[in-house]
């Protein structure tokens, strides 16, 4: 019999081993900025075309390499930083495995320049899917250079599989910031397609997060410090009004490495408890440091998770430390129980009759539903659905079948709006064809039975279908603004915004100017208040982020879908009967009524039959 086992050549296994290290563009801006700190460098330069696909090019002024180990960088398992298994308990480094050099060599063209401090000359390497092409002195800067084009070349599924340069950029920037953050000590800057996106000088852990995220972040950052013997926290919490939809601006950094631990997450939720509105993340840019010892990196082989010996602990001290700053410095709301300020009359008043006390009667507060605790005032208004005609579309429905619903009548205040009159309540009552249902459902019955929407689900359709219409036909209508608004926003969520600036206008926004962190709206579409204009431009931005596939990306379509979901009626808004009806009628006149913009279910029905057989 004959044997079949064979070892893989070298360089079908680092084609193997790329495919765990190297799944996009920010994999290998991950690995070069990586190896670049791990050089001691004190500025490192990031240039990137076409969102890395066909250039990343990292340029640090580290210790570079000797010509011996410039070649040897390209083998696996080729590693300066441990010599043996107890290093891994005790990393100051970033790499450590020896398979990224390797790894991106074998799918990739790769160049690389270095040289040592005291050298006079130094090497230069090409590559090209593990094949080493020529190996040179060159003459070159101390430091080194690598420049890894046309990512994926030999791997044509691969190169398919990557996203929109949109998202492949979004993922290359959040990489740039994490290490830029967990670095402030290093000078970074970064160019795209020949233009500068970020100049980062050496600053403190301060000047770094504002000079990432715009001046305009500086008033919004809390300092957090604590020290305990198991953990040190320094960084900042956002201000809770800060706080934003999207959770682009939560950072953990331990011993300088970013993590994502959804645990540790979860404490500073819970010191946030009752200071931000539903639907929006705090901020947070905090470093832990811990004894090297009491962690384990190499849990996964992309290392953004750890292992901590001792979690609940360092949950704890998390939590303790952020509630502590958002009450020292002012933040949080404090009880004041030194002067109430109803109890001191002044003196002019002390012959004045008091004022007859009203009372307010919150029709909507409904004693059964679950989110009695959540009741919070209404900021938001009914959005009309930009271009139909509202009121027109309940006309005629004023006295449809208002006997029948006669029986229903005790069941029917929890939906009504605050402003009706307590008086007329009955009359209204006697024309309802909807009732809402905890603030989440509009309920209606129908020929065959009965009829329950998802509220928020609904309003989506509808505005989608809306929109999207507007954004085919290029026949928005724009509200002008009185006064332009001015958002800030990171420089690279307005390069994001710049490039849908097309789409955008199409949309009914009309933009004055794109400055680094700023951008100035000057008109907005019909519908969307003025006050909704930041909360539906990040929930874009979040939206783009969350990766669009290629193929069928489409940005209106994108857009449509973004805005629908940032200006749709939410849960738990009361919605008086003619928002009922209209949100009804409007839902049933779309396309596809039956099914949310993100393809969840709008409404159900309920048969006759079914009820009877609850009956029985
Ligand atoms: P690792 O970083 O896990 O050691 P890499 O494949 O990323 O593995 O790099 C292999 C080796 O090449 C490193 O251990 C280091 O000695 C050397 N090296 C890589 N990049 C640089 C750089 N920018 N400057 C100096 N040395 C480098
Ligand atoms: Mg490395």
């Amino acid at each position: 019999m004959t044997d079949i086992i064979q070892l893989l050549p070298d360089h079908v296994a680092n084609q193997i081993a790329a495919g765990e290290v190297v799944q996009r563009p920010a994999s290998v801006v991950k690995e070069l900025l990586e190896n670049a700190i791990d050089a001691n460098s004190s500025e490192i330069k990031l240039i990137l075309k076409e969102a890395g696909k066909t250039l990343v090019q990292v340029i640090d002024n580290g210790k570079g390499m000797s010509t011996t180990d410039a070649r040897l960088s390209f083998e696996r398992h080729a590693t300066s930083k441990i010599r043996s298994a107890e290093d891994l308990f005790q990393l100051n480094t970033k790499g450590f495995r020896g398979e990224a050099l390797a790894s991106i060599a074998a799918i990739a063209h790769v160049e690389l320049k270095t040289k040592q401090e005291n050298q006079e000359l130094g090497s230069q390497i090409i590559i090209e899917g593990s094949n080493v092409k020529s190996q040179d002195v060159a003459v070159t800067p101390k430091g080194t250079s690598v420049a890894v084009k046309n990512l994926f070349f030999n791997i044509p599924a691969r190169r398919n599989f990557l996203k929109s340069n949109t998202v492949e950029l979004r993922h290359v920037v959040d990489e740039f910031h994490r290490v830029a953050l967990a670095h402030p000590g290093i000078a970074f800057s970064m160019y795209h397609n020949g233009s500068e996106l970020f100049n980062l000088p050496l600053s403190n852990y301060r000047q770094r997060v504002v000079n990432i995220f715009g001046s305009k972040t500086n008033e919004k950052l809390v300092p957090v410090e604590e020290e305990t013997e198991v953990l040190k926290v320094s960084g900042f919490v956002g201000k809770p009004e800060y706080s934003k939809k999207t959770k682009s601006e939560q950072f953990f950094f331990v011993n300088n490495r970013f993590i994502k631990s959804p645990y540790l997450n979860h404490a500073i939720n819970a010191a946030f408890e009752g200071l931000l509105r539903d639907g929006y993340h705090p901020t947070y840019f905090l470093n832990l440091t811990v004894d090297p010892k009491t962690i384990d990196i190499n849990i996964h082989p992309t290392k953004t998770e750890i292992k901590f010996d001792d979690e609940h602990t360092l949950y704890a001290i998390l939590r303790s430390a952020v509630k502590h700053s958002l009450g020292q410095f002012n933040v949080a709301p404090i009880l004041d129980f030194e002067s109430n300020t109803n109890l001191n009359t002044p003196y002019n008043f002390k012959d004045k009759e008091g004022a007859t006390p009203v009372i307010e009667i919150d029709r909507s507060f409904n004693p059964f539903a679950d989110e009695v605790g959540q009741k919070q005032p209404q900021q938001r208004s009914y959005t009309k659905p930009p271009t139909q005609d509202w009121e027109s579309l309940y006309v005629g429905l004023e006295s449809k079948s208002t006997k029948s619903q006669g029986d229903f009548k005790e069941m029917t205040f929890e939906s009504e709006s605050k402003d009706q009159s307590i008086f007329k309540s009955e009359d209204i009552a006697l024309e309802k064809t909807t009732y809402q249902l905890r603030q989440k459902f509009i309920v209606s019955t129908i020929k065959s039975g009965m009829l329950i929407i998802d509220q928020n689900r609904a309003h989506q359709r509808i505005l989608y279908e809306n929109l999207l219409k507007q954004l085919t036909s290029k026949e928005a209508i724009t509200q002008q603004l009185l006064f332009p608004l001015q958002l800030n926003f990171s420089n690279t969520d307005v390069e994001m915004l710049s490039q849908m600036q097309n789409d955008l206008e199409h949309a009914g926004f009309v933009f004055s100017e794109f400055s680094a962190d700023e951008i100035t709206v000057t008109g907005v579409p019909v519908g969307v208040p003025e006050s909704e204009v930041t909360i539906v431009l990040e929930q874009l931005i979040s939206d783009v982020e969350n990766d669009v596939p290629d193929q069928n990306f489409s940005a209106s379509d994108l857009l449509a879908k973004s805005m629908a979901k940032s200006l749709a009626i939410k849960t738990g808004q009361s919605l008086n009967v003619e928002e009922q009806e209209h949100l009804l009628n409007s839902l049933f006149a779309c396309k596809e009524p039956a099914v949310s913009p993100s393809h969840k279910t709008t409404f159900i029905t309920l048969g006759v039959e079914d009820i009877e057989k609850k009956f029985m």
